[in-house]
């Protein structure tokens, strides 16, 4: 049978067929909004390549975390740009320092908020590298691993609800399991930036984050973006090593790789909508190039249609506001 009995648009003629029929829907449940915290008091930083979104100091992330749970955004991904930075990544293994007070201040503010800390060493490092450098400037895996483990430690002592390795080290998912199983917190999901790309969609993230490295780039560890095959032995990595989630990044050029890793697993896959991404909307929404609602919304369906289950995405309190009006 063809057409003229078949007719595909008998089935979105209509609003009510067309809400009927959707395969895809979108759920405040499913977004995940990024803070970034920086020092001081009272601090409200814009980020000028991100409209809208700010670097906060501890007492404003607590703020945006606030409202960002009463839009009904379920979590909240902490990263941490501190002060202090040394080769060491000291301020990240300090219990008392920016990243652990943060997580520490936004849950006792917002309990019921999951808030997921990301665990990363360049935030913290003089050299801006995700790991520690050795004197001929390649990046010790091993120490950093070790470190990455105390690192995350760190954080579900601080209260983190999960710990996000975003640094793409081999062995790190293994090693900071074993250190959260050894010392109480065998609970504590890890979710892994399992396919973390080295892509130009980060620039302004880094201004946001001040990480960007102070030498080369993150090449040797970020994976190429031509590697889908790559992508997926990553991913099976981390589930193996004890992954609970595994993360995407970034999300919309990507959005065949969401699929096959969400064919291929069966642990929930996480999608991050990064900076550039957002810029991009938010640019072209400025000149009135685009309308920027229906652009959001139409990213992040597709990146869900295209298999993930959660989405981190720095739009996630204004379209979690939109889905409950
Ligand atoms: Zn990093």
């Amino acid at each position: 049978m063809s057409f003229p009995t078949i007719r595909a648009r008998r089935t979105r003629q209509s609003d009510v067929w067309r809400r009927m029929v959707r395969e895809t829907r979108l759920s405040p449940d499913a977004l995940i909004y990024p803070l970034f915290v920086v020092p001081g008091e009272g601090v409200r930083h814009p980020v000028s390549s991100m409209p809208g979104i700010a670097q906060l100091s501890v007492d404003e992330a607590v703020k945006e975390a606030k409202a960002a749970a009463e839009s009904g955004v379920p979590a909240v991904l902490v990263f941490a740009a501190p002060e202090h930075k040394d080769a060491r990544a000291s301020a990240a293994l300090d219990p008392h320092g920016l990243a652990a007070r943060a997580i520490t201040a936004i849950k006792s503010a917002c309990p019921r908020l999951s808030v997921w800390a990301d665990v990363c060493l360049c935030g913290a490092t003089d050299h801006g590298h995700c790991g520690h450098v050795l004197p001929d400037g390649a990046i010790d895996n091993d120490a950093s691993i070790q470190t990455l483990a105390q690192v995350a430690l760190n954080y579900a002592r601080a209260g983190a609800d999960a710990v996000a390795p975003s640094d793409m080290m081999d062995g790190r998912v293994q090693a900071i399991r074993r250190v959260l199983d050894r010392d109480g917190y065998s609970m504590t999901p890890i979710v892994s930036y399992a396919a973390k790309y080295a892509s130009s969609f980060y620039g302004p993230f880094r201004e946001a984050a001040e990480s960007a490295p102070a030498f080369g780039d993150r090449r040797s560890y970020q994976m190429d973006p031509a590697n889908a095959r790559e992508a997926l032995r990553e991913v099976l990595l981390d589930v193996e090593e004890g992954a609970d989630l595994v993360m995407v990044k970034p999300a919309g050029p990507y959005l065949d790789i969401i699929r096959q890793v969400r064919d291929a697993v069966r642990v929930p896959v996480v999608a991050y909508q990064v900076s550039g991404e957002y810029s991009l909307i938010k640019a072209a929404a400025e000149r009135g190039w685009i309308d920027e609602r229906a652009a959001v919304l139409e990213t992040l369906t597709g990146i869900q249609r295209a298999g993930a289950d959660l989405i981190i995405t720095y739009f996630a309190p204004e379209v979690a506001r939109g889905l409950r009006a």
